[in-house]
């Protein structure tokens, strides 16, 4: 089992599909799980490449996953070669390995293995993989639940193998993800000599209340699962460098706002138009969705998934919320519950990513175990 984990693994990691490149990562999956019996779809939007492959009918569990990778940054930084994957001291190295190659391995093995014991369920097993989980995000999950959703698919459960686990696969899984959405705001004084301030109008100055006015926003005070919604200025830009005798026209601001289950979007906008409109200022605003928030705080799959951990590991895993927003924030609308188990993310995104080889056992044999505990 382990060595076709490896194995697996290291076909995958050695095609270096930077997001959205897929570089047939999808065609070597595609391929074992209609050697088992799944209906395989490949669904390319743009130049991302899609995978939706189903065994079975019934209550459907959708394995979630991204088959592109961020690159590599500096490669002279790495020990190894990022695109050739190297065991040392018992970790596996390479670009991907812990976000997300292994973790499908994993997936996929132990949907061989499960099938294998399983010759007919009473259920459905799914796959749903996308190249652009690492970009845009425009023509991947989001498209393909879309897709779904047209023709009345129904899924139950989602399993996402994003990265989650802190020191050991399973000890930390995430049950929700905070929503994300951005704001652009430009304010708009009159411009004029720097010297005759009483016939200009500085925005600089002018936007300094309602920035402060943001920046001391309270939007609730959070659950028992998320933290308090935050709202972070990420951008400020005004006049131009040197220039030193003008007033500028305009000062362009950008904001984000992580935002939990208490408030909504729609209050978000309420709360901001609200300062606004306290200040003196023209305005334009552009807002930018970018997901919301998900909880799945009670449920079969969380169930699940905590006995399934325990009895391969010995030990309850920890709910968190942190982090990011992922490609699980798609599934809301299709009333999925909603976990998030995955390798080890200390490495992730970084130099020398790896993933310890014994997670990968474990991780494969706690997905099995998922399987056989929700269908069996
Ligand atoms: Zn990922």
């Amino acid at each position: 089992m382990l060595e076709d984990i490896i194995t697996l693994s290291k076909q995958l990691i050695k095609l270096p599909s930077i997001s959205p490149l897929d570089l047939g990562c999808q065609k070597i999956i595609s391929k074992r799980l209609k050697k088992i019996g799944f209906c395989i779809e490949n669904i390319k939007i743009n130049d991302t490449n899609n995978l939706w492959a189903y065994k079975g009918t019934g209550k459907t569990l959708t394995f979630l996953g991204h088959t592109d990778v961020v690159p590599p940054g500096n490669v002279n930084d790495w020990n190894t070669d990022p695109f050739n994957p190297v065991i040392k001291n018992n970790f596996l190295f390479g670009r991907g390995s812990a976000d997300m190659k292994c973790a499908l391995s994993a997936m996929i093995i132990a949907t061989e293995s499960f099938f294998k014991k399983f010759a007919s369920i009473s259920g459905r097993v799914s796959f749903l993989l996308t190249s652009d989980e690492e970009s845009l995000g425009n023509d991947g999950t989001k498209k393909i639940i879309e897709i779904l959703k047209s023709r009345n698919e129904k899924i139950n459960y989602c399993l996402v193998g994003e990265p989650t686990s802190n020191l050991k696969v399973g000890d930390v899984i995430k049950n929700g993800r905070r929503g994300s959405i951005s704001a652009e705001i430009i304010f708009y004084g009159v411009q004029g000599h720097i010297a005759y301030p009483h016939l200009a109008n500085n925005p600089i100055h002018s936007s300094l209340n309602a920035i402060k006015d943001f920046i001391n926003l309270k939007l609730d005070s959070g659950n028992n699962f998320f933290q308090p919604s935050s709202l972070q200025i990420f951008y400020i830009k005004s006049g131009k460098k040197n220039i030193t005798n003008m007033i500028p026209s305009s000062i362009k601001v950008g904001l984000n706002i992580r935002y939990n289950t208490e408030i909504t979007q729609e209050k978000i906008i309420m709360e901001i138009n609200k300062i606004l409109d306290k200040c003196k200022l023209h305005y334009q605003i552009n807002w930018i969705f970018s997901g919301n928030p998900f909880l799945t705080n009670s449920g079969f799959l969380l169930k699940t998934v905590k006995k399934s951990i325990f009895e391969i590991n010995k030990f309850i895993p920890k709910l968190s919320t942190s982090g990011g927003t992922s490609d699980g924030r798609f599934f809301t609308c299709m009333n999925s519950e909603i976990i998030e188990l995955g390798l080890v993310n200390k490495t992730i995104h970084k130099v020398n990513e790896c993933v310890k080889i014994n997670d990968l056992y474990l991780l494969s044999k706690i997905y099995t175990n998922i399987l056989k505990n929700l269908f069996i």
